[in-house]
């Protein structure tokens, strides 16, 4: 869900880049391998021990069946020199029980391609799971440090494919290895020599596929610049967001061709890429069959000089041709590992960042009655250069009203979240009620404040939704949403919809409906009316995109509503903030100015300056 911020469209191209992901070091692989595999192992049990059998069995059937096939052939032979009626019965036993095996290599392969897919489905769920639970725990400074967003993104892409694909990968290296094992022990009886022979050709299809996975890897996962490019100049062309604009401005025929130059930039490479692997592959593959048919022609000279059975001649041609096959699967499968590994340390790394604070447990201050208290509050964001909040100490009584005027960048909207608890102060410590808000507890100090925050999210979800996310979407009863919409201002237009609250706000359904920025704004208003049982009440330009007479309407309504509660308002609209008992100046993050209306204007600062500057129309 994607906060929006009034009057502004986040077109900005989003993608990951691999560059904010560390490499790891050999120590950190091997313990994040070991996690994942406990990961699984967590997962689910049986399923997991079930995928470790099934590959045992697909492991070892094939070298069984090459030595019946070997069997049958000596046997087949041995019957016709003897005439026996015995030794033909023997024969149709051993084509019998390869019957059995390749039946059961064929059943276990499939059977081992289910379980595998339910455990990358849950798997999957589980890492997503894990993910979710990880981000529900941050703080929002940490949520919006850079670093952090980029590690989520690139976890969440990768969270089904990664963490299965490396434990994949190592039931696959098991299977494999036994298979090479049993492979290995039954053409040592022939030569050692062709147990090498076999792993020499098995070689250079792997050496292809390492060479060429990294850019395929490259080329595809659209981490190259072109390809978000390409992906963000398809948005501008089919979002809705992006197409008032578009429309008017003419630029779809400018944003096509640019979109068309990048894809033939784009396809070139691809064509060339492709050809040339294909290329390196018809030439490795023949070294390989050249390594195959030299170490057949060994074999079958062998069996003509009767050194070797014919039996065993079939065997051994079978092991060197399997075998290589074998090499080439193990080697390209661990080459693939360590691609795995980059995106599931990411996923560690992430994982394991430490949720910084821990929460208070008290649920009253040490002065009741007190109200809030900033002292010597600074705040710096962290790519911030100068403090967004410098120095700032006030205090503010129970049930008084407080009004904050100053220019954009000036520092409200920080001072709000700073009050509210999302931050903490770089320095100096902000008090409810003579306690410190770190001490609080976290939901005691919720039920203390409504805030409508700016900017405010619009929840594609219903409108009853929308106001009961203020209770943090708990189910409530129509009557306190609808006493929170009035509120809010926000009735009128909820009766207006089709489905009043339970209409879905988002052109994306079919039966949704969109809303204007005023509307929007209304909604959110009646969200921060849902916490009935506060005593302070804080609105970050809360009436922004209405019109002029709302903010006052709200005012009023707020006033007859909770006559006790200490009301912030942040607002550009001066007149609306006569009423408030004091009303603070923000400039560059410092108070520079406060007292009330009167008193201000009297003394002929900023906002007397101001207030002129917003009066002189109507004079
Ligand atoms: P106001 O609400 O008065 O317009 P803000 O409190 O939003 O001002 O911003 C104060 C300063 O902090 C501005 O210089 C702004 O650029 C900066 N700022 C605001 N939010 C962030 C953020 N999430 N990260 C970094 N800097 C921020």
């Amino acid at each position: 869900m994607a906060p929006c911020r009034p009057g502004g469209l986040d077109m900005s191209t989003a993608g990951t880049d691999r560059r904010g992901v560390d490499t790891p070091t050999l120590r950190q692989v091997l313990r994040f391998g070991a996690k994942t595999l406990q990961l699984v192992w967590g997962t689910n049990r049986r399923l997991t021990a079930a995928v470790g059998i099934i590959t045992l069995a697909v492991a070892l059937l094939p070298a069984l069946a090459t030595y019946l096939s070997k069997l049958i052939v000596d046997g087949v032979l041995d019957a016709v020199a003897s005439g026996l009626p015995a030794d033909r019965t023997a024969v149709i036993m051993w084509v019998a029980a390869e019957a059995v095996v390749l039946t059961s290599l064929l059943g276990s392969r499939r059977v081992l391609r289910l379980t595998k897919s339910l455990l990358h489905a849950e798997l999957g769920y589980g890492v997503s799971r894990a993910i979710l639970d990880k981000s529900l725990a941050l703080e929002l400074h940490q949520l919006e440090d850079p670093a952090i967003q980029q590690k989520i993104l690139l976890a969440r892409q990768h969270a089904t494919s990664r963490p299965f694909g490396l434990v994949n990968r190592l039931f696959e290296q098991l299977q494999y290895s036994l298979t090479l094992v049993a492979f290995g022990a039954l053409l040592w009886t022939f030569s050692p020599l062709a147990v090498l022979l076999v792993i020499v050709g098995g070689l250079p299809l792997f050496v292809g596929e390492v060479r060429f996975s990294g850019r395929v890897f490259r080329f595809y996962t659209g981490r190259t610049p072109e390809m978000r490019e390409r992906s963000y100049l398809e948005s501008l062309m089919t979002s809705d967001a992006a197409a008032v604009e578009r429309l008017h401005y003419g630029a779809g025929p400018e944003i096509r061709r640019r979109y068309t130059a990048l894809f033939g930039k784009l396809y070139d490479e691809d064509r060339r890429l492709q050809t040339r692997r294909a290329g390196a592959a018809l030439g490795l593959s023949t070294l390989s069959s050249v390594v195959f048919f030299a170490t057949k022609a060994w074999i079958v000279w062998e069996a003509m000089l009767a050194a070797i059975t014919l039996g065993q001649m079939t065997m051994f041609v079978g092991l060197v041709k399997q075998g290589q096959g074998a090499v080439t699967s193990l080697l390209t499968s661990a080459g693939g590992m360590y691609e795995d590994l980059l995106y599931v340390s990411n996923l560690y790394e992430f994982l394991e960042i430490p949720e910084s604070r821990r929460p208070g447990t008290s649920t009253q201050g040490t002065g009741p009655g007190d109200g809030i208290r900033l002292e010597g509050v600074s705040f710096t964001y962290p790519a911030g250069s100068r403090p967004a909040l410098d120095d700032v100490t006030l205090h503010i009584a129970p049930g008084s009203s407080i009004g904050i005027v100053g220019a954009n960048g000036s520092g409200k909207t920080t001072l709000v979240r700073l009050v509210a608890g999302l931050y903490r102060p770089d320095s100096g410590r902000i008090l409810l009620d003579g306690l410190d808000i770190e001490q609080w507890d976290r939901g005691a100090l919720r039920a203390r404040m409504a805030v409508m925050f700016q900017p405010f999210t619009r929840y594609k979800m219903t409108a009853g939704e929308n106001v009961a996310m203020g209770d943090g979407l708990r189910d409530s009863d129509e009557s306190r949403l609808w006493r929170a919409a009035e509120h809010g201002l926000a009735a009128d237009l909820i009766r207006e919809l089709p489905a009043g609250l339970g209409t879905r706000l988002s052109r994306r359904f079919l039966d949704g409906r969109e809303l204007s920025g005023g509307q929007w704004q209304r909604l959110a208003l009646a969200r921060t009316f849902m916490r009935e049982g506060s005593d302070i009440l804080i609105l970050d330009e809360p009436t922004s995109a209405m019109d002029a007479a709302a903010e006052a309407e709200l005012m009023a309504a707020t006033r007859k509503a909770s006559p006790a509660q200490t009301t912030i308002l942040i607002s550009h609209r001066l007149a609306n903030l006569r009423q408030a008992d004091r009303i603070l100046v923000l400039e560059q993050g410092r108070v520079v100015e406060q007292g009330s209306h009167d008193e201000l204007v009297d003394s002929r600062g900023a906002y007397q300056r101001l207030f002129a500057l917003q009066a002189e129309p109507y004079q």
